[in-house]
């Protein structure tokens, strides 16, 4: 199993690896631990149990049952503090987060401050602190969530929002759809170099079992056709694909989204 040790911390950050391709993000210092979006509490039990571990803390970026299933059997065995938006479709949550609230994990000695970034869902949030941040479903390598629940113009911000943090920052997305995201970036960014780079990592990576994850912003302000929106490639091939010359950036991201749900 690959562990990431962050630039700023002596945190490390494992990726556990749950359904067909999500990733349950778990942050470990010492003997304390925490996870991002626990939807399967075994996974993340196997792992604790292995590896003699407290959980402390649980963090949620959205409702989805693949990001929260895991809480109710979590929490009835390990009593950590439970983060999430305010929304009343999740549940056994100790502390409700809106936008620019702090997270404090005294364990992990980490503080993280909560982003609203609706869209995927209308009470999404994503954690940041100097050197990682985990959207949830926001973003994905090469991609971004699909909308289901919020609306296009939610999600484009929520982008730029993301686009404007420092480009070191570590990004832990939650699924393994970079491939397949990187097949739709071919087609609506066909000229782009830097992205062929990162297919050809991806596909090495994978082939040998590996996440693609994390990405880091610089990549994907480089890489992503979905903070790319103002980059003349991917509005010529919007334009060649919808036969229409989108007159905005959230114009161009809205055919994007639709484009990438049919391909
Ligand atoms: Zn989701």
């Amino acid at each position: 199993m690959t562990t990431q040790h962050t630039a700023v911390h002596r945190i490390e950050i494992v990726p556990l690896p749950a359904f067909k391709d999500n990733y349950i993000w778990l942050l470990r210092v010492g003997n304390a631990a925490a996870v991002v979006d626990p939807g399967d509490d075994e996974v993340v039990e196997r792992y604790l149990a292995q590896q003699r571990l407290d959980l402390t803390a649980i963090l949620i970026t959205h409702h989805h049952p693949d990001h929260t299933g895991g809480v109710a059997g979590l929490v009835a065995r390990h009593k950590p503090v439970v983060y999430a938006p305010v929304d009343g479709r999740i549940e056994g949550v100790t502390r409700r987060l809106r936008d620019g609230d702090e997270v404090a994990l005294a364990e992990l000695d980490l503080h993280l401050r909560v982003m609203a970034v609706p869209g995927h869902t209308d009470t999404h949030v994503a954690y940041y602190a100097p050197g990682i941040l985990f959207p949830g479903d926001t973003i994905f390598s090469a991609g971004c969530g699909r909308l289901l629940g919020g609306t296009a113009a939610q999600l484009h911000d929520s982008l730029l929002r993301l686009g404007a943090l420092p480009g070191d920052t570590a990004v832990y997305c939650t699924h393994e759809y970079t491939l397949s995201n990187l097949a739709f970036a071919q087609a609506a960014d066909p000229d782009n170099p830097a992205r062929d780079q990162w297919l050809a990592t991806c596909q090495a990576l994978r082939a040998e079992g590996k996440p693609t994850l994390p990405s880091t912003m610089a990549r994907e302000k480089s890489v992503n056709p979905f903070l790319r929106t103002s980059s003349p490639g991917v509005i010529d091939a919007v334009t060649r694909h919808t036969g229409v010359r989108p007159p905005d950036a959230l114009a161009c991201f809205t055919a994007l989204r639709a484009w990438k749900d049919n391909f």
